[in-house]
């Protein structure tokens, strides 16, 4: 049998145009790259890409243009107070509201919060996800800890470096992790928007974060 004749006789006119599209769909994801686990991040999605046999590019974010195209934005660890004045001073922070995937971590989160305690003055977040953090609420840098937790996507192991607490999540907010009676990891999936906030730096110990979030980008892309 010719392929051609094979093709048409097992398959339905376009069905292998439509998994070839659905296989091959291409994504691409910024990093936020002011400060924090750059590195790290950019290699965390290459890996869970390869795990996930997905099409993903993975670029650093520091200006306006490097926004374009995105379907997905990391926001590192780091200095949520910093992050805000640098996105404010590339003009970059209203255009990162826009953004219809984000993942937060530590500090990244602390941005995607509508409510953070203990902020600095002048300091604004976000405000995308419905939940409230208290910045520093663990204590100083020297009581920063490492710690085995479970989540819905499994054990790992988790860093948490002068972390914030999550200490209120909305109605439409899923808990993914918790941790001595504290919400370290939560998702909220509504309106076409999906933001994925962890107290703790994933990019350190495992991929899984990555993946979960990469299968929401596409999803939703
Ligand atoms: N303490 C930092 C802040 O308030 C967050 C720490 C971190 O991202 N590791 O922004």
């Amino acid at each position: 049998m010719r392929w051609q004749d094979w093709k048409s006789a097992r398959l339905p006119p376009n069905t292998r145009s439509a998994e070839f599209k659905t296989v091959n769909k291409k994504i691409q994801i910024g990093v936020l790259a002011f400060q924090g686990d750059v590195a790290e991040h950019i290699e965390a999605v290459k890996n869970a890409a390869v795990k996930l046999r997905r099409n993903v590019s993975v670029v650093p974010v520091r200006e306006q243009r490097d926004l374009t195209g995105l379907n997905g934005l990391i926001i590192p660890g780091g200095e949520s107070t910093t992050f805000y004045k640098l996105c404010q001073r590339e003009g970059i922070f209203g255009e990162i509201k826009k953004i219809k995937n984000i993942l937060g971590t530590c500090a990244g989160a602390i941005m995607l919060s509508k409510n953070a305690q203990n902020k600095t003055k002048d300091q604004v977040t976000l405000q995308l996800m419905d939940v409230e953090v208290a910045r520093n609420a663990y204590g100083r840098q020297n009581d920063s800890f490492e710690a085995d937790i479970s989540t819905t996507l499994g054990a790992m192991h988790a860093m948490f470096i002068r972390a914030p607490k999550i200490t209120r999540t909305g109605k439409n907010v899923r808990v993914l992790a918790e941790h001595e009676g504290e919400i370290i990891a939560c998702e909220e999936d509504s309106k076409g928007k999906y933001y994925l906030a962890l107290a703790f730096h994933p990019e350190l110990t495992t991929t899984l974060f990555h993946e979960h979030f990469l299968h929401k980008v596409f999803a939703n892309s």
